[in-house]
């Protein structure tokens, strides 16, 4: 889950990290109302999930109250990389001396949190490694060994800080950065730019801060920050319902159970020439409560044209997700073809129950690719 940067600010200063005072505003004249509470110069930020807001013309400065209503009127409704802004950050505006860069994000390959440091801040990251790669110092921590401030000392010398109180505020920050990280399970935090006042003052100037969806649970006052209407309806749908939901966009609706059976669904459906529009995971349910769920999240993608259901039984029984689809049914109307591939425990069980039955528009077939190839067809 990304946060906006006045959400990522937010925790900073929770932790210790030092931000300016700001606070956030919908409509112009509350833009006003917070750059009189603050008091003089302020600056006007566009809140969206994007970089580059600088460029793009979402971040100005406003001398006073009335000049920061009319520059919110500017950026209000913009749309900055395809995100639409519908709330701007106003800050009290800081003097810039210089501008570094500093960031903690999750290194896969070697599993390790990685620090990255430069003097070179203000730019985009890629383009310091790609013309200056020796201005970047890259550090990884070992997770069980911790931070050690010495990691701090190395990233600081190496970056070539002099200023002894620079040092001091930036190993102060680094330190409190790596507990951010850790304490909010997060897989990015990203400082750029870090700035130096010209009384010598180090600050957070932006944030970008990117939690791990699969922790969210441990962090309810994260959780919570999301902002649903960002969210495509279905998705937000999905999430409602607890549904796993991928959105593709091709036009078979794809329901299997396991992600493994739901990612070979997806290159079946290629071989069988279609193009998948979404998927869910029912994982080890199947009971006519989540088949609904998972129905009513697929069917709200106009994009979709068929349905296609690939069910193997193991704790989940065919019989149960078949009288599940019979229900969903009932309960909600459906006109896509829904194709059925049941196999595994009781789909002896479960192919006779949807036969018994057989509602118009579900077609049952025996193997996963005679199922893909009808709803590919289906689709067309
Ligand atoms: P981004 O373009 O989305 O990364 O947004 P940032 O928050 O990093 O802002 C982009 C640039 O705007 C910064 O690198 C600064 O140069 C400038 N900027 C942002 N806030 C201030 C401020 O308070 N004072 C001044 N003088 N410049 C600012
Ligand atoms: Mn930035």
């Amino acid at each position: 889950m990304d946060l906006y940067e006045y959400q990522g600010k937010e925790i900073f200063r929770r932790l210790g990290i030092p931000t300016s005072d700001g606070g956030l505003a919908t409509t112009p004249d509350e833009a006003k109302s917070v750059a009189e509470r603050l008091g003089g110069p302020v600056v006007v930020k566009a809140q969206v999930l994007t970089g580059g807001r600088g460029k793009a013309g979402g971040i100005k400065l406003a001398d006073d109250p009335d000049d920061a209503r009319a520059k919110a009127e500017q950026i209000l409704g913009m749309d900055i990389n395809g995100h639409v802004v519908r709330k701007v950050w106003i800050e009290q505006a800081s003097e810039i001396a210089k501008e570094y860069y500093l960031s903690l994000t999750f290194d896969r390959g070697v599993k390790r949190p990685l620090f990255m440091f430069t003097t070179q801040g203000g730019i985009e990251i890629e383009e310091v490694a790609e013309k200056h790669p020796d201005a970047l110092v890259r550090l990884h921590v070992d997770p069980f060994e911790g931070y050690q401030p010495w990691q701090g000392r190395r990233l600081i010398f190496g970056g070539g800080v002099e200023d002894p109180n620079e040092q001091k505020q930036i190993l102060a920050i680094v330190g409190r950065l790596y507990e951010t990280f850790v304490t909010t399970d997060a897989m990015l935090t990203e400082i750029n730019p870090l700035i130096v006042t010209p009384e010598g003052e180090v600050r957070a100037l932006d944030s970008k801060f990117t939690v791990d969806d699969a922790a969210l649970f441990k962090h309810p006052d994260i959780a919570e920050m999301r902002d649903l209407e960002a969210v495509p309806p279905e998705e937000r749908a999905a999430r409602e319902k607890g549904v796993t939901y991928v959105k593709l966009d091709g036009e078979v609706g794809i329901l299997g159970n396991g992600a493994g059976l739901v990612m070979s669904t997806l290159d079946v459906i290629a071989l069988a020439g279609g193009r998948p529009a979404n998927f869910c995971d029912l994982g080890g349910g199947g009971d006519a409560e989540g088949v609904v769920d998972a129905l009513e999240v697929i069917t709200a993608d106009p994009k979709v044209k068929s349905i296609l259901f690939n069910v193997f039984g193991g704790i989940t029984r065919c019989d149960e997700v078949a009288r599940g689809i019979l229900t969903a049914l009932d309960r909600m109307t459906i006109e896509h073809p829904i194709v059925v591939r049941l196999d595994g425990t009781n789909a002896e069980e479960g192919r006779q129950i949807l036969d018994e039955a057989s509602p118009e528009n579900l077609y049952v077939e025996p193997t996963m690719l005679d199922a893909a190839r009808r709803a590919v067809e289906l689709a067309a």
